[in-house]
């Protein structure tokens, strides 16, 4: 399996004095892309872990290194159906979701589900053990926004009955639950509106590829490299130590109670471009070709990070090349095992 101790120790030095040491951390989507980092950091920094996950898109070979650890516990179950915990429980994480667009088209009804009944089992468990929540929503709650960069402020340009709508909705509603558990019940809550992440263990098989994992993969193997569109929409893509840090850093800071905070990087690029990138990068003679691009897919997409910055003192270290050479060699090392 690919080692990313490495990383995990630069995001530890990045943290500085912040530890999670002995701290009883529930995590939902734990064999997730995300979720897993999440896992591994703060088993690696002292904490006790509870991963809930019900393998959809998670994958146990993502957990593998912690199951026989005593301060891991793996309980595999959909987050959307009633689950009792027993305490002590300090933070949760809500991280369960399906993300990847062409899963929008295949399990509306179970991503709607994680993120309103699923995010409603979560708070219950907050509430009881008067735990931190921290909900991992999406810029897609900013739909195709006509405010570029977005901040926090903007809210939203979303078509609910398009392809989308079950993420964009769900994420929504979600952040709504979230801020009424805090208004209601005085629950210490934060709010990740996550931008475009990827890093390794991302999936770049089927359905669940995203971006970037898609044109590493066409890049390594010589396939045509598939841009939707003519590729002038664009994203900003965020690598995942830098995500987790951000993460991190939300659920320790009181000043993000009750708050919604974008965590990107703010480098946009076309995905024209970033094709370009990967196969420069990669050394590929792929070609590129052009398909139709999916409705509803935004056009532009960069986070304000203004808030970010001065509440998380968090700002993204990890440039996209840097990030895309480091997937390259772990994509590399995932095809040759
Ligand atoms: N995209 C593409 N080719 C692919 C997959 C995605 O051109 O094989 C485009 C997609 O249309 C979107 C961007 O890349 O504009 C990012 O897509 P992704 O699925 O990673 O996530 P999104 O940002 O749309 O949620």
């Amino acid at each position: 399996m690919y080692d990313i101790t490495g990383e995990l120790d630069q995001i530890k030095k990045n943290l500085g004095t912040l530890s999670f040491e002995d701290q009883h951390v529930i995590i939902t989507g734990g064999a997730g892309f995300l979720g897993s980092w999440m896992c591994d950091f703060l088993i690696r920094d002292g904490a006790h872990v509870t991963c809930v996950d019900n393998l959809s898109s998670g994958l146990k070979c993502n957990i593998e290194d912690l199951v026989n650890n005593d301060r891991f516990r793996f309980i595999q179950q959909d987050i959307s159906l009633p689950l009792h915990v027993n305490g002590p429980v300090d933070y949760i994480f809500h991280m369960a979701s399906r993300a990847s667009p062409f899963e929008f088209e295949h399990f509306p009804i179970e991503i709607l589900k994680a993120n309103t009944l699923g995010v409603l089992v979560a708070l219950e468990i907050a509430k009881k053990h008067h735990a931190t929540f921290i909900y991992t929503s999406t810029s897609e709650v900013y739909g195709n926004p006509e405010v570029v960069p977005t901040p926090e402020s903007y809210y939203g340009y979303v078509n609910s009955v398009g392809p989308r709508g079950c993420y964009d909705e769900a994420k929504r509603c979600g952040e709504a639950y979230i801020l009424a558990y805090h208004r209601q019940y005085n629950l210490n809550v934060r709010i990740a509106r996550i931008f475009n992440t990827y890093g390794p263990r991302i999936r770049m098989d089927g359905i669940y590829g995203r971006v970037i994992p898609r044109f590493i993969d066409q890049a390594l193997t010589g396939a045509p490299t598939t841009v939707f569109g003519d590729g002038s929409q664009t994203r900003s893509f965020t690598y995942v130590t830098d995500q987790i840090e951000g993460l991190l850093r939300l659920a320790a800071t009181d000043a993000a109670n009750g708050e919604a905070i974008n965590i990107g990087n703010t480098y946009e690029i076309t995905v024209l471009e970033l094709a370009q990138k990967v196969i420069a990068l990669s050394g590929s003679k792929s070609q590129i070709s052009f398909y139709p691009l999916p409705k509803d897919d935004p056009l532009r997409r960069k986070p304000d990070i203004t808030k970010a910055k001065k509440i998380l003192e968090w700002t993204p270290k990890v440039s996209l090349e840097t990030g895309l050479s480091r997937m390259i060699e772990w994509i590399k090392k995932e095809k040759i095992e």
